[in-house]
């Protein structure tokens, strides 16, 4: 890896619905990588970050210029404004939407890490990933390292399979995994032995692609057998959330000492905690629910929301 991930431990979650239910519940703590930064986009952005350090820059600086897109409250955004700031290499943030008067946490973050940000409305951002505009932004920006949003392309997903490599225990019998563009999922699918059963938690709504997606990500024509994806864990889509959520996260904090985003990992977590409630899980599961970070985008929540 191209940062010291020797901070995220396995944290086992003590509760008497767990003992009840005989199973055990472990946290690998990849938030606790960088405070701010989530844990599973930086491995997201591995092989990228490697194939910039090591292609020379035009102008002779450093390696190549990191370019790569999101919204105003992007995990993804964040993540490669702070890898390119420690790995000393240049980034660009094209961001979704005309500029407005008070920058989020989230994009003044990645301004302080260096990041040089543009502006595009949202009917351009629809055509991101156009040749033509893609051709445009190397005209402007010189030949770079494209990656596209949230890091979802093959080698984003084997990048998310480097964080298995933290997991020495091979006793896990359930992965789960918060699910955006299951680039993680794909991911951890990859590394996890067959008799491990990968958990996806959506937390957009509706989605019904995911198994679509993973072919895309993994290159790998034939389904996974072991995958298990639990739908009803969105609470009303993307970044949406109810008292529920916020409740249960404040009770993670006092109970476990255990800070979740209201975007993913709460969602990942109260689903887990639910499906140990309804024997999804059985008895004597050995589950590992991955915390991947992205407690950054909790600063868009009203004071004193949480507890931590
Ligand atoms: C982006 C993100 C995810 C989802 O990852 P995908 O690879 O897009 O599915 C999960 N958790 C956090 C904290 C994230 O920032």
């Amino acid at each position: 890896m191209l940062f010291d991930t020797s901070k995220a431990n396995i944290e086992e979650l003590h509760d008497e619905l767990f003992a009840e239910k005989q199973v055990s519940v472990s946290v690998l703590r990849l938030d606790k990588i960088h405070p701010l930064v989530s844990g599973n986009k930086l491995f997201k952005l591995h092989y990228f970050l490697e194939e910039s350090i090591n292609s020379s820059h035009p102008a002779g600086s450093g390696g190549k210029t990191v370019l790569t897109f999101g919204g105003a409250y992007s995990n993804h955004l964040s993540a490669t404004a702070y890898a390119c700031k420690v790995l000393q290499l240049k980034s660009v943030g094209i961001v979704r939407g005309e500029k407005p008067e008070q920058l989020s946490h989230t994009l003044q973050q990645c301004l302080q890490d260096g990041m040089q940000l543009q502006f595009i409305s949202r009917q351009q951002y629809i055509q991101k990933d156009d040749p033509a505009f893609i051709n445009s932004l190397k005209a402007t920006y010189g030949e770079c390292v494209i990656i596209p949003e949230g890091g979802y392309h093959p080698l984003g997903a084997k990048g998310a399979a480097l964080i298995m490599d933290l997991v020495k225990d091979k006793s896990y019998t359930h992965i789960c995994t918060a699910t955006g563009t299951a680039t993680t999922l794909a991911g951890i699918l990859m590394a996890a032995r067959s008799e491990q059963t990968v958990v996806g938690f959506p937390v957009l709504k509706g989605i019904t692609d995911i198994k679509n997606n993973i072919i895309k990500l993994t290159e790998k024509v034939a389904e996974f057998e072991n995958l298990l994806v639990l739908n009803n864990y969105h609470f009303g889509g993307y970044a949406k959330k109810t008292d529920l959520l916020i409740q249960f996260m404040n009770q993670c904090w006092l109970k476990h000492q255990l800070p979740l985003d209201f975007v993913y990992t709460a969602k990942m977590l109260f689903g887990t905690f639910d499906a140990v409630k309804n024997d999804t899980f059985t008895r004597g599961s050995k589950i590992l629910c991955l915390h991947t970070g992205g407690l950054q985008g909790n600063k868009s929540l009203p004071l004193n929301t949480l507890l931590f």
